[in-house]
This record gives structure tokens, C-alpha cells and sequence, in this order.
């Protein structure tokens, strides 16, 4: 007979680890999967850092879920004793006389003034004194300043959620390829290469590979695009470490005209910096996973010379020391992030 549970898990990055655990706390019978042995490289939960901010520009339906998860990086830090999350500070900027329709470092203040979310907002002066760094910023620069955010690290967190959740219960699965879920009888039935699962109710955080397992409509709203990272030497990482929160610096009104960046991870020694594309749609099995270090030297001069960044040389070279290509799902329409808020 097909093995049964009250809930199965279909993909164990980011969004599927963190579910099963939350389902195994709170007694769920559950069974996480993935073809793949998570923490890995193959999906969009990789490359050392993320971004976390309390108050998230792209909407406030995000705060609550972000508030939760400060919580719970605490919690998983005390239970096993691992370095999840960094409150460094997070620095929102826009620098630009066109900052679109809706400026994002607006956005940002907006939801932080109407949430309660300690921050400062800094003119172009504040910020150069505080963060020197940035001083090429322009005069009418503007600056929101969150003290508690920083960054996590996403492949810590969820070996730690995966960890916690078999220590409650949870069965995962793992090399193990889902090649179909349907409805049959009010149950679930997912089928794998070794057989078939059944289950009262299954989740799918499968990523960039969600619409191939459940197609229309998703085959329509999800879009998958390539998003490359850098990473280059900082010639002097304590300093640099000591001194510099993540940051988003907003210089043109597109999405494409946001760059990110993070202080150098302890031992490492070289900063990531990133901008995202949305222009380029590609499929997962067609990805080309190699950046070369002369690319990116190439693709970020743009942005290095329209920013700041060429001016951090005091701080930081232009050897590019590692580089990192991943794709993203995107949506090709609001409508499924409204429905991911929903689900969650
Ligand atoms: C470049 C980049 C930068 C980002 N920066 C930030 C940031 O700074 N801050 C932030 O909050 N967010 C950021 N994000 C977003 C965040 O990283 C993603 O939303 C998150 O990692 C997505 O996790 P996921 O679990 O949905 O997908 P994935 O991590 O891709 O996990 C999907 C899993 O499903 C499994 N799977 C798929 N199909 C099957 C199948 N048929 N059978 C079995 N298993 C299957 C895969 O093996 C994989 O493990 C960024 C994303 C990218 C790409």
C-alpha cells in the first residue's frame, strides 16, 4: 500500500524546508521531497546571503511574514546553536532624479512610518558621514535605514529547518524526482520514480520548476529569468565588515536600475553585489550556469560606473573573485504574488 501522510511537501528550498518544519512544530504528520539534497546549488536558495528588511518596499502584505521570520532565525539559532541571521542594518537608497513611478525608498519610509518599524531616514550628508562608502550618492539622495534588518544565510537556514523538522517527526525524501500530483478520491496522489505517496492535502514549493509540475495556469503566470552575482575582493574586508550594512541603492525608475549588496561574509573576504533582469525569460533545463569573472567585469562596468560602486576602490577592487548564475520564478503577472500571499 502507497505510504500516507496528512501533508507532503513537493521542493525542500527556501519556501518547502521552512513549511515542513512549521508543519512538524505544530504536529502535522508530514513528508517533505526533493530530487535534490537540499541545502544545493541547483535552485534559487543559494549564494551565501539574502536580503531581510521588516519594512519590504515591494509591499506591506510581506511585513507579518517577515516579522515572523526574525523571530523564528532566533529561535533556530538558540535550538542548534548556528549562525542564521546577521542584523547588520539595512540600507535603502534612491539616488536618481528619475526614481520611477513609484520610488521604492518611499515605498520603503511609507510602510515603516505606518507599521511601526524603528528606522531613520538620512539625507545625502547623514549618509556619507555614517557610511562612507556610499559618498558618491547625489546631493538629493535619500536614505531609509533599518537598524534590525541585514541578512541570512539561506543555505544555514535551511539545513537547520530541515534538521529540526526530522528531529520532530517529519519524513524527507530526498533524490527523489516528483513526476506527477493529481486528485483522486479527496486525496492527493503524488507520483515519484519509487512509487506512489498519498496524501490528505500536498504543497508544491517547487521554484522555477512549479509550473512543471502543476501546468495551466501556471505554466502561464510563472516566468523563470537568470540572475547572475559577483562577487569582488574588498581590499579591506574588517573595515568594510564593520562599517557597511546590506544595502539596496535604487539609481534609474526600472527594477533593472536597483542594485544590492552585501558586507563581506566572515573569512570571505570579497563583497556580492547584484542587479536583477526581468527582460530575459529562459526554461530551467536550458540555464546556462557558468558567469565568467571576465563577463561580469564586463556586465557590471555599467553599473559600476552609472553608481556608486566605482568609488568604493578605496575600499574594494574590481577583481571579480567568484561569480554565480541562478534562476528565479517570477511572475509574469501581480496576481500570483497576491495568490502566494494568500496561500501563506
Ligand atoms: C538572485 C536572487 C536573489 C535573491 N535575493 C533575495 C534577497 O536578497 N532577499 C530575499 O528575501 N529573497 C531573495 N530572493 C528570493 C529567494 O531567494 C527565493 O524566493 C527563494 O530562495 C525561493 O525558494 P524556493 O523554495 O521557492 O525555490 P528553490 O530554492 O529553487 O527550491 C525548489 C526546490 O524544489 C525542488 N524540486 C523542484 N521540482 C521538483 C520535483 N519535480 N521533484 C522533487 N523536487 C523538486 C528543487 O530540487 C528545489 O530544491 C532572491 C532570489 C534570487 C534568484
Amino acid at each position: 500500500m502507497a505510504p500516507h501522510y496528512e501533508v507532503v511537501v513537493v521542493g525542500l528550498g527556501a519556501m518547502g524546508a521552512s513549511t515542513l518544519y512549521q508543519l512538524a512544530k505544530r504536529g502535522v504528520q508530514a513528508c517533505g521531497i526533493d530530487r535534490f539534497s537540499p541545502p544545493h546549488s541547483q535552485g534559487s536558495s543559494h549564494g551565501a546571503t539574502r536580503i531581510t528588511r521588516l519594512s519590504v518596499g515591494e509591499g506591506p502584505a510581506y511585513v507579518p511574514l517577515v516579522t515572523a521570520s526574525h523571530r523564528i532565525w532566533r529561535e533556530l539559532e538558540r535550538e542548534l546553536d548556528v549562525p542564521l541571521f546577521e542584523a547588520c542594518g539595512v540600507l535603502v537608497m534612491t539616488s536618481t532624479d528619475d526614481p520611477g513611478e513609484s520610488d521604492f525608498t518611499q515605498s520603503t519610509i511609507a510602510i515603516a512610518n505606518n507599521y511601526g518599524i524603528p528606522h531613520e531616514v538620512l539625507d545625502a550628508s547623514e549618509i556619507r558621514a555614517r557610511f562612507p562608502q556610499f559618498a558618491p550618492i547625489r546631493d538629493d539622495a535619500v536614505g531609509y535605514l533599518e537598524p534590525s534588518g541585514g541578512y541570512v544565510r539561506p543555505e544555514a537556514c535551511i539545513d537547520a529547518q530541515l534538521t529540526l523538522a526530522q528531529r520532530l517527526g517529519a519524513e524527507v525524501k530526498l533524490g527523489t524526482d516528483v513526476t506527477g500530483i493529481a486528485s483522486e478520491n479527496g486525496k492527493v496522489v503524488i507520483s515519484t520514480k519509487d512509487g506512489t505517496i498519498v496524501a490528505d492535502r500536498a504543497i508544491v514549493s517547487a521554484g522555477m520548476w512549479t509550473a512543471d509540475l502543476l501546468g495551466d495556469p501556471f505554466d502561464r503566470l510563472l516566468t523563470v529569468y537568470r540572475q547572475k552575482l559577483y562577487w569582488f575582493k574588498v581590499a579591506e574586508p574588517s573595515k568594510f565588515a564593520a562599517t557597511s550594512p546590506s544595502f539596496i541603492l535604487i539609481h534609474g525608475p526600472t527594477l533593472e536600475e536597483a542594485s544590492y549588496g552585501f558586507p563581506p561574509v566572515p573569512g570571505e573576504g570579497s563583497m556580492k553585489i547584484a542587479t536583477h533582469q526581468h527582460s530575459t525569460a529562459t526554461l530551467p533545463e536550458e540555464l546556462d550556469r557558468q558567469v565568467s569573472p571576465w563577463s561580469a567585469t564586463l556586465c557590471t562596468k555599467p553599473m559600476l560606473m552609472a553608481t556608486f560602486l566605482g568609488s568604493l576602490l578605496k575600499w574594494w577592487t574590481p577583481r571579480c573573485a567568484r561569480t554565480l548564475s541562478r534562476l528565479m520564478a517570477g511572475s509574469s503577472s501581480t496576481s500570483i504574488r497576491r495568490l502566494v500571499v494568500s496561500l501563506l
